[in-house]
């Protein structure tokens, strides 16, 4: 691969690489844009196979971590960190310090947090050799488990789709299929009982403990992993992997939304234009799931309140009403009205702070 062509490409400003032998350190950050701020988003820890595929996942999440931040109103640019390790074994006080050292050289450019193959207490070790550093647990002063406000925000992110596809944005007597039942799953569901009446829940899970867990909420059905795609519902919430929408998967779906937690659901962008057809209403995952990097931004620079965290995270549901808004103007899919709600902010900003002040 040529690193500076797909920075070109696809609009990077930095890429940096770091190595520490003495404590088996090899690592990455990729700066996308820092037009609204510095560039923030978290470090993953992935024992990925080759150097290529590892540069490729870190250019590619930084730019998805922009048009997050952009969309939800932050102002912040994206960014990623990845540490090539085995999360399960190759951790340390000492490879986690080496990393906040590599953040702390960037002079605040770029804000690191968690994400995949990290825990709390990674974090609370980065934190010892960079202030650069969010989401960090309330013992410290931080947010801590970003999952609650995650769930929260996709709860919102459903509430809008469903005033879009039948008139009124409550959840009462609703069927929702959920895969994946973790820990955004959890707080999706506490939500919607919390407000909601009658909903039934049909879940899938990989996982025995998970399933426990959500057999103990009323109105949940397990079901198998591979027929959550297929049960006649109305809403379908993909919360746990990625690439789940594609042209295996689409032609099974018997729902009117799909508005889930997990990342990257769509398997290609174009995969979109097909859920649309077969008239679905798709909420763009990087919209609904915002919540998380809500949360963290609250953070920075500032004591970080619960109460602001959450007025913030409920605004996704503003928020992808505009998206269905652009989508319906320009006659094009929701995923690439995300898009555009994203670049044009971005786009508006570079042009109001290019004046000498
Ligand atoms: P989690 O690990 O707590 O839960 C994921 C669940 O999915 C687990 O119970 C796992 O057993 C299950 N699962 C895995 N493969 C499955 C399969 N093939 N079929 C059915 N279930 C399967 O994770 P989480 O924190 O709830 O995150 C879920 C998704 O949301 C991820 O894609 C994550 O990147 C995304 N996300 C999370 C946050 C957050 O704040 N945690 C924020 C934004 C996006």
């Amino acid at each position: 691969m040529n690193v500076l062509d797909y920075m070109e490409r696809y609009g990077h400003e930095q890429f940096s690489v770091y190595t520490d032998t003495s404590v088996g350190l090899r690592a990455f950050i990729a700066i996308h844009d820092t037009t609204l701020g510095p560039a923030l988003g978290g470090v993953r820890v992935w024992p990925h196979p080759t150097e290529e595929a590892a540069v490729t996942d870190v250019l590619r999440l930084s730019r998805g971590m922009t048009y997050k931040s952009a969309a939800a109103g932050l102002n912040f640019g994206g960014g990623k960190g990845l540490i090539m390790a085995d999360s399960r074994k190759d951790k340390s006080e000492s490879l986690m310090r080496a990393f906040g050292r590599f953040v702390e050289s960037l002079g605040g450019r770029y804000i690191t947090t968690e994400d995949v193959g990290m825990t709390l207490q990674d974090l609370e070790q980065i934190a010892q050799e960079t202030s650069h550093v969010t989401g960090l647990p309330i013992s410290m002063g931080g947010s801590g488990d970003t999952s609650p406000m995650t769930g929260f925000g996709v709860y919102q992110g459903m509430r809008a789709c469903a005033k879009e596809a039948w008139g009124s944005d409550s959840l009462a007597g609703r069927v929702v299929a959920i895969q994946g039942f973790g820990h955004t799953a959890t707080a999706l569901v506490e939500n919607i009982l919390k407000k909601e009446e009658g909903v039934k829940f049909f879940v899938a899970d990989i996982n025995e403990e998970s399933l426990s867990r959500a057999r103990q909420y009323p109105g949940v059905q397990v079901v198998d992993p591979d027929d959550i795609f297929s049960v006649a519902c109305d809403i379908f919430a993909p919360c746990a992997l990625g690439g789940i929408l594609n042209n295996k998967t689409i032609p099974r779906l018997r729902c009117r939304i799909v508005c889930g937690s997990a990342n990257n659901q769509l398997l290609e962008l174009e995969d979109a234009d097909a859920v649309q057809k077969r008239g679905i209403l798709y909420a763009p995952d990087y919209i609904v799931n915002a919540g998380g990097v809500i949360n963290v931004s609250c953070e920075v620079g500032a004591t970080y309140s619960e109460d602001a965290a959450r007025e913030k995270t409920a605004r996704i549901y503003d928020n992808i009403q505009r998206v269905i808004a652009i989508s319906k103007k320009q006659d094009i899919s929701t995923a690439r009205a995300a898009d555009h709600l994203a670049e044009e902010r971005i786009a508006a900003m570079r042009k109001v702070r290019q004046g000498y002040l």
